[in-house]
């Protein structure tokens, strides 16, 4: 049985700017999946006629749910009603209660009812209303045949609250009566310091054994991720086949791998410090606190997080971390001895059981041959022992910092191991 397929039209102007995205295409997605539906075509347009109603036409030949997003307020250049109505060769019917409607609703508001705004109670021939509890414009459901096959088409307002709650009230629960019934069981992995690149040359052979599976490849922010959806007849079938093709990418990707339950590194370091009920403290150069931002930025890391230091200056790095102004003088601010120093300096400081120590040229200027931009070093104290990791990372100076943040999560979450 094939599943069935959706095509998503998007319909305002301001989406072919660069000024607005469509992220309700984005919502209607997520919800479809769960129902075992797939997206198979996306359409953005503006508020045209001809170009609606065309696109509509398109869509109904070649998708069994089609979605439309927008262009149903009471402006002449809401068209979605007019356009889907002329592709169905169907009129248009004002519903008088939706008319009683629209007045109470404005007579309570204090606002004048304007001609323009009955259009909002123009029901095409054929299509159940869909009443829209946080707007004026109504949504409509048309279950009906196109060129021989059946079709579902879903009309629904543009303002993403608006459009949300009424896919959630209204269209899923009719939706699952036209759907065949699919379980649907998703999973994810998620790796860093590790290129996209060799993530998939090293788990394609693997994922492309389950063509049952949908696997999709995400990189984000020097974070690699990969998704499995699977749908199957039982709950139980489709948990079963994305948790072996989970397991199977995550044992090929074994040290990249830091979460299978969608979690952030930051996240998995402060869960790996409870467990051990250890504290963590940082003294950051070239990443100005955004290692201690990343950590702070979870609720409840103050159990786990002491706090540090942003050590930009030499001056500071001795006055805050005890590195050694002579130590400094010799080998560099950035140098293998520095992030040792401050590791354990901020460590011992702060009365940490783990201290983190970041050094390094983030850039555009200040490299030189011997230490180029994107020269880092990471130095992690434990009191026992005190590694120092040396970097070569590329790109701007935004990245570098990122990704300096990021190895320093990734060290410690070995660490913690
Ligand atoms: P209204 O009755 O409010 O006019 P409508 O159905 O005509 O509703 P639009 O006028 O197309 O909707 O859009 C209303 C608002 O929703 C606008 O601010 C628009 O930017 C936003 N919006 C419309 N479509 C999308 C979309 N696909 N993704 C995100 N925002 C959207
Ligand atoms: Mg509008």
């Amino acid at each position: 049985m094939r599943g069935m397929v959706a095509e998503i039209i998007a319909v305002g102007s301001e989406m072919l700017t660069p000024y607005r995205v469509d992220t309700n295409s984005l919502a209607l997605t997520s919800e479809l999946n769960k129902l075992g539906v797939a997206v198979a075509f996306k359409t953005i347009l503006g508020d045209d006629l001809g170009q609606l109603t065309e696109a509509a036409r398109i869509a109904l030949g070649r998708a069994d749910i089609v979605l439309f997003s927008g262009g149903l307020g009471p402006t002449e250049d809401d068209l979605t009603r007019e356009a889907v109505a002329a592709v169905l060769g169907v009129s248009m019917q004002r519903d008088t209660s939706i008319v009683d409607g629209l007045r109470d609703r404005f007579r309570k508001r204090g606002i004048e009812l304007r001609d323009n705004n009955m259009k909002q109670a123009d029901v095409i021939d054929g299509a159940e209303v869909l009443p829209n509890a946080n707007g004026t414009a109504p949504g409509q459901w048309i279950d009906t045949e196109f060129e021989g096959k059946r079709r579902i088409l879903v009309l629904l307002p543009g303002p993403p609250k608006e459009l949300t709650a009424l896919y959630t009230d209204q269209v899923e629960r009719r939706l699952r009566g036209v759907v065949p019934q699919v379980h649907i069981a998703t999973a994810s992995l998620r790796m860093a310091v590790v290129p996209e690149s060799e993530v998939d040359a090293r788990t394609a052979p693997i994922y492309q054994e389950y063509s049952d599976v949908q696997t999709t490849i995400l990189s984000t922010q020097g974070e690699i991720q990969l998704h499995f959806l699977a749908s199957k007849g039982t709950e139980a079938e489709a948990e079963a086949r994305v948790a072996e093709v989970q397991g199977r990418c995550a044992a090929e990707m074994e040290p990249f791998v830091f979460s299978a339950e969608n979690e952030t590194p930051e996240q998995v370091v402060l869960w790996l410090l409870g467990e051990r009920g250890q504290t963590l403290a940082v003294a950051e150069s070239c990443t100005g606190g955004l290692l201690a931002q990343r950590i702070t930025a979870v609720p409840g890391s103050s159990k786990s997080f002491l706090g540090g230091a942003v050590v930009y200056s030499n001056a500071l790095k001795t006055a805050f971390a005890d590195v050694p102004p002579a130590m400094l003088e010799e080998h560099g601010a950035v140098s293998e001895p520095v992030a040792r120093a401050l590791a354990e300096g901020i460590r011992a400081r702060c009365g940490a059981d783990l201290g983190v120590g970041i050094t390094g040229i983030a850039g555009p200027d200040g490299g030189t041959e011997t230490k180029p931009v994107g020269l880092v070093y990471l130095g992690i104290a434990d009191g026992a022992e005190t590694r120092v990791l040396r970097l070569n990372l590329g790109g701007d100076r935004e990245r570098i910092r990122w990704f300096a943040s990021q190895h320093a999560l990734m060290e410690l979450r070995k660490r913690l191991l």
